[in-house]
């Protein structure tokens, strides 16, 4: 019976309250929380051994945060001091177009916050704050991106001093938003082959930029249908000469275009601009199209750093030929490249942490007249989402040492940093963002039914992540890039030249690629054995190796009946392949480093698994090419997918710890179904209950 004068809110409150307690224990001690769940998991035939491990998940944490948390927090902390500046979870076209603009506006004018300048002094602070402004929103991410990176990371990397003298306060405090207006109807991929015009008049010293033809109109470009106020124009630049043919030329140059008036916002005579509509996602950035006819700017606004025109209309260039100039210009635009990188392992940390989180709390089914179990104890949904974890780990080792190097290298402009990062940015962007795109729809369906409620994040995750595959080059093509570099170092090698740093590890590994595999080494099956990373890398970069030989070998031969365009296509999967393959050698061996030099044991300990639990199973992904060439025997080839299945149990008794060691804000995994220790208070509120 029910006391006269009690608060019937109150007793829904404590018993909510210690449903809450219940499931949040069950969350941090997921093996622990009832006998019944300890019968379930021990029917698991891997269980019998696998003791928790202790994580201090304030130490991973602290080892796992780069060193610009404070900035993070900054950002955060505005944003959640907003709420007007929030993206609501429906919103329109156009209301999000603005919405981000202001978000960018008030991040800048208000919070303080100066991207364009840290990209200049420490580009890491630079790739921090894009991670925290992409959990608010991967539109404001991109917008970011598109003002400081590509529109004012062209100015000041193609430019010289007095670009930068009269375009820097603009860029920097959002007086001057402009465009990075490279890619055209016809050529996306193919920069070489774009088709705008920029002739020089030497009559009035101008260059005069035109849209030859429709396949020539610059499309895509973001900040050019609503806000931008320049653009940073690719075109091939025409000089005229004194013979028949009247004009020369000399490659795709970039060039300063205002296309809006600073005062009434108006387009500019001769520049036409379109909005290219509604997108798949990031609706908040203003992409937009640009034809121009005979539109003039001053010979100043060529961005000169890599070839300049005189006022007698000579060209003058400390690089001897298009290629050269061509590859210089596109090696100063890596950065957007190493942004998408990390951000794309940000987005799988936060999809991952939502699925997880979801997966550790949602009880489905269960041993007869037993309470129902978490879903995350079934094999199928460990398998699903451990090695996702293992390997978002990884890319985040990968991705942090991408970014260093990218410093290292803004700083030292050191030869051959710059062909190692152009490597390396291109290889993991592709890597990642791909591995990215096709976990979001992993975590999804993670989530059951509820994984498709909008306000659940994952439509917008994958539809604001999908592109990042696609923009700052081709995953396919940037691939190719990887590959092509390989094979250079390859016959650089066979000529006894220097490796450089990334591929260093060519050297030793194709030495031992080239003798056989050792029939004995191939049965070790110990778990000891299988656990020393030196097996692991050994294997991954044996693989590697062994690619790179066979496809030199082919493509030689081919070359000869199909030529090399042909012979290149003739082998294009198994040279995809090939990049794929080093990329995860290079995150393997970033990702054993980093467990080496962890200071704190207990931390290091959860790493050691999760790095184990990576590198078998990418191994066992892969197993097939081992069997065929006997680098494993199939005793040892069934020994890697048992230990593979008891690790990634193992990773799933510390998941809880591992996705908190992301210390991601709840504001960025707000998930209802993820952010609350009882998965279901804020979901039903927010459908009206
Ligand atoms: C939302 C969005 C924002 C963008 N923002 C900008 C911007 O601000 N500025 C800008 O300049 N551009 C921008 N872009 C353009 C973007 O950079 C290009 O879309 C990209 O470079 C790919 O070019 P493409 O679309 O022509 O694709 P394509 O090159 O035509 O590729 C189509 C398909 O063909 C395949 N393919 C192409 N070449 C090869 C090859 N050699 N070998 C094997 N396969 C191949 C690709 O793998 C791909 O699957 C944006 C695009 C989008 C969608």
């Amino acid at each position: 019976m029910q006391a006269p004068n009690r608060d019937p809110t109150a007793e829904d409150d404590s018993q909510s309250a210690a449903r809450r307690i219940q499931r949040l224990s069950l969350h941090l001690t997921p093996a622990a929380i009832s006998p019944d769940d300890h019968r379930q998991i021990s029917r698991l035939e891997c269980a019998k051994a696998a003791a928790k491990l202790n994580v201090d998940t304030k130490s991973l944490s602290s080892y796992m945060r780069g060193k610009h948390r404070e900035i993070q927090d900054k950002v955060m902390d505005y944003f959640n001091n907003r709420p007007d500046l929030q993206t609501p979870v429906e919103i329109l076209k156009d209301d999000h177009r603005e919405l981000c603009m202001r978000q960018l506006t008030g991040l800048v004018r208000e919070a303080g916050i100066r991207p364009f300048r840290y990209i200049v002094e420490d580009p890491a602070k630079y790739f921090a704050v894009l991670e925290a402004v992409g959990g608010v929103d991967m539109s404001l991410g991109i917008k970011m991106g598109v003002q400081y990176s590509l529109w004012g990371g062209s100015v000041i990397n193609l430019g010289t001093k007095k670009h930068k003298d009269k375009y820097f306060d603009g860029i920097d405090n959002l007086e001057y938003p402009g465009c990075f207006a490279m890619t055209e109807l016809h050529h996306g991929s193919n920069v070489q082959g774009l088709q705008t015009m920029a002739t020089f008049d030497p009559i009035t010293d101008e260059f005069v930029i035109d849209t030859p033809n429709d396949g020539a109109i610059k499309w895509w470009i973001g900040n050019a249908a609503v806000h931008g106020k320049f653009a940073t124009v690719f075109a091939k630049l025409m000089l005229p000469t004194h013979d028949e043919r009247g004009v020369s030329d000399m490659g795709v140059h970039a060039f300063i275009v205002p296309i809006r008036d600073m005062k009434t916002h108006q387009t500019l005579p001769g520049i036409e601009i379109n909005d290219c509509g509604h997108k798949v996602g990031l609706n908040g950035v203003d992409n937009g199209a640009l034809r121009f006819r005979a539109v003039r700017i001053p010979r100043d606004n060529l961005l000169n750093r890599f070839g300049d025109v005189s006022r007698d209309g000579k060209y003058t260039s400390s690089l001897p030929s298009i290629n050269k100039r061509f590859a210089a210009t596109l090696g100063e635009l890596v950065g957007g490249r190493v942004g998408l990188a990390y951000s794309s392992g940000s987005v799988l940390k936060v999809a991952g942490t939502i699925a997880i989180r979801y997966s550790l709390l949602r009880q489905q089914f269960g041993p007869p007249k037993q309470p129902e179990v978490s879903i995350l104890d079934y094999q199928s949904q460990q398998h699903k989402l451990m090695p996702m974890l293992a390997s978002t780990y990884a890319f985040h080792f990968a991705t942090l040492h991408l970014v260093e190097k990218y410093s290292e290298m803004k700083k030292t402009h050191d030869e051959q940093l710059v062909a190692d990062v152009h490597s390396l940015s291109a290889g993991l962007k592709a890597y990642v963002t791909s591995y990215t795109a096709k976990s979001l729809s992993i975590c999804r369906e993670a989530c059951g039914g509820h994984g498709y409620a909008a306000v659940n994040r994952f439509g917008s995750l994958r539809n604001d992540h999908d592109i990042f595959q696609t923009f700052e080059g081709d995953n396919t093509v940037l691939l190719q890039q990887v590959a092509g570099d390989l094979l250079k170092q390859y016959k650089e090698k066979f000529q006894g030249g220097t490796l450089t740093v990334t591929w260093n590890y060519l050297r030793e590994s194709m030495n031992s690629y080239l003798s056989q595999p050792n029939p004995v080494t191939a049965r070790w099956e110990s778990e000891d054995h299988l656990r020393d990373p030196k097996f692991q890398l050994d294997a991954f970069r044996y693989r590697t190796s062994r690619l790179l030989q066979s496809v030199a070998v082919r493509l030689r031969k081919h070359s000869k009946t199909l030529g090399s365009f042909g012979a290149w296509n003739r082998c294009l999967n198994h040279l995809l392949t090939l990049a794929e393959s080093h990329i995860e050698s290079v995150i393997l061996a970033k990702f054993i480093e980093a467990v080496q030099n962890c200071p704190d044991a207990s931390s290091r300990a959860a790493l050691k698994l999760v790095c184990d639990l990576y590198a078998l199973d990418q191994i066992w992904k892969d197993i097939g090419t081992y069997r065929n060439v006997d680098y494993v025997a199939p005793n040892k080839a069934k020994a890697i997918h048992k230990l593979t299945a008891y690790l990634s149990f193992r990773v799933r008794n510390i998941a809880g710890e591992l996705i908190d060691a992301f210390d991601i804000p709840d504001y960025v995994t707000r998930a209802p179904i993820a952010m609350q220790s009882d998965a279901y208070s804020q979901y039903t509120q927010h459908v009206g209950f």
